[in-house]
């Protein structure tokens, strides 16, 4: 098995990073941070509108407060601390808003549309709503 990790690990670094427990911290933090853009741009190639899924607000809340414990308690640079400091504030509040926003509206059965709370008809494929179940 010497033979393994010298080949995947040579001089103990894979990737030439050495590793240990805030460098997976901060390399999942970047991981989960950049991820985000690709799941973005492929829910508004999908639809072919610029949309903005909730699972890119949960990304960039936990790739940056990973990023954000990288920086406060391995790396303790200011300019990364501060980078991260506050944009978990527009995560959460967009978060809090999504979340009314679903629970005052309708979602279309058939088609995922969202509708109105007073809809009784889905706008994009005219599908009845159900609207006795809340
Ligand atoms: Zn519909």
């Amino acid at each position: 098995m010497e033979w393994l990790s010298n080949l995947l690990m040579p001089g103990g670094k894979f990737l030439g990073i050495e590793w240990h427990v805030w460098k997976v911290v901060g390399w999942l933090g970047n991981l989960v941070f950049f991820s985000r853009f690709f799941l973005q741009w492929y829910a508004t190639e999908k639809r072919k509108q610029v949309v903005v899924p909730v699972a890119f607000w949960w990304l960039s809340l936990i790739g940056s407060l990973l990023l954000l414990s990288y920086a406060l308690f391995y790396q303790k640079d200011s300019v990364f601390i501060f980078a991260y400091a506050f944009t978990w504030i527009p995560y959460i509040r967009n978060l809090v808003i999504q979340r009314r926003h679903a629970k005052a509206h309708i979602d279309c059965v058939k088609c995922d549309f969202t509708a109105t709370p007073d809809s009784r008809f889905c706008a994009q494929c005219g599908a009845p709503l159900i609207t006795d179940t809340k």
